[in-house]
């Protein structure tokens, strides 16, 4: 299977030699060349998800035959995948919007379609995460969040820690009403800087700067913040959006860790 697209990654994170990281297209070219979109959600149809999430690791010439997500329930809770005895199922069942492990050849990932998907990792620790932070995660502050259990479980320094920011829908088309708003102003300082009112009591909301803000004030320093840069919104054929389409598929940010060879 070819993908119509390239899979999505970053730049400045693609410099990492023990890390693999992607953001799965909307799209690929099936059989006889037919466009056809990239299911790796298991809500709609699970053979089909099964085996589009098995063709996006092969793709990425990942030797696991499977994804460990979460159950992702819009909160802040970090399960720290640390047993290397674990399935796939065991860690589906666990509630949580973020996922962090130090274990080698375990492709982490989390689905979303807007909400913004984030990856750190630390490249001194060689420990990675993966994070879903949609509006409700965010006000809970699920990256600093992250970034401490990265340090106490792991004894990550801020300060090393690399983050970037996947495809999700931008503060050109993420509008809101005045109580999505309340909770920003009560848990962040600088919430100005990503909240513009727009009309009477609506506001655009930056979900990709308020998880910078977050990953800021937790000790990330700006020069290691990276982005897609895309909206999902406003590439739609790229990308799925709930906010623009309702019903629709997700995408996934994956992260995994390759061995390090002794000596590195
Ligand atoms: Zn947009």
């Amino acid at each position: 299977m070819e993908f119509s697209q390239k899979i999505h990654s970053i730049d400045s994170f693609s410099h990492f030699p023990h890390l693999v990281h992607a953001f799965s297209p909307r799209n690929f070219v099936g059989e006889e060349g037919v466009h056809e979109e990239l299911l790796l959600g298991r809500k709609s149809d699970p053979r089909t998800s099964q085996q589009h999430r098995q063709w996006l690791l092969e793709n990425l010439k990942i030797d696991s035959k499977e994804l460990f997500l979460v159950k992702q329930v819009h909160g802040d809770r970090v399960f720290v995948l640390d047993d290397p005895h674990k399935s796939v199922d065991q860690v589906e069942e666990e509630e949580a919007d973020a996922l962090i492990t130090h274990l080698t050849e375990k492709p982490i990932a989390v689905l979303t379609a807007d909400c913004v998907p984030v990856i750190l990792y630390d490249p001194e620790k060689h420990v990675v995460g993966v994070i879903h932070a949609g509006r409700k995660g965010t006000q809970k502050r699920v990256v600093s969040k992250t970034i401490s259990i990265l340090s106490d479980s792991y004894g990550c320094h801020p300060g090393n820690v690399v983050m970037a920011l996947g495809p999700a829908i931008g503060g050109c088309c993420y509008e809101v009403d005045d109580p999505c708003i309340v909770p920003f102003r009560e848990h962040f300082q600088g919430w100005e800087t990503f909240v513009t009112p727009h009309s009477p009591s609506r506001f655009m909301l930056d979900l990709l700067k308020a998880n910078e803000a977050d990953g800021m004030e937790a000790g990330i320093s700006k020069k290691n913040i990276h982005r897609s840069g895309e909206c999902t919104s406003c590439n739609n054929d790229r990308w799925f959006s709930y906010r623009k389409e309702g019903v629709t598929g997700r995408m996934v940010s994956l992260a995994m860790l390759r061995e390090k060879p002794a000596g590195f």
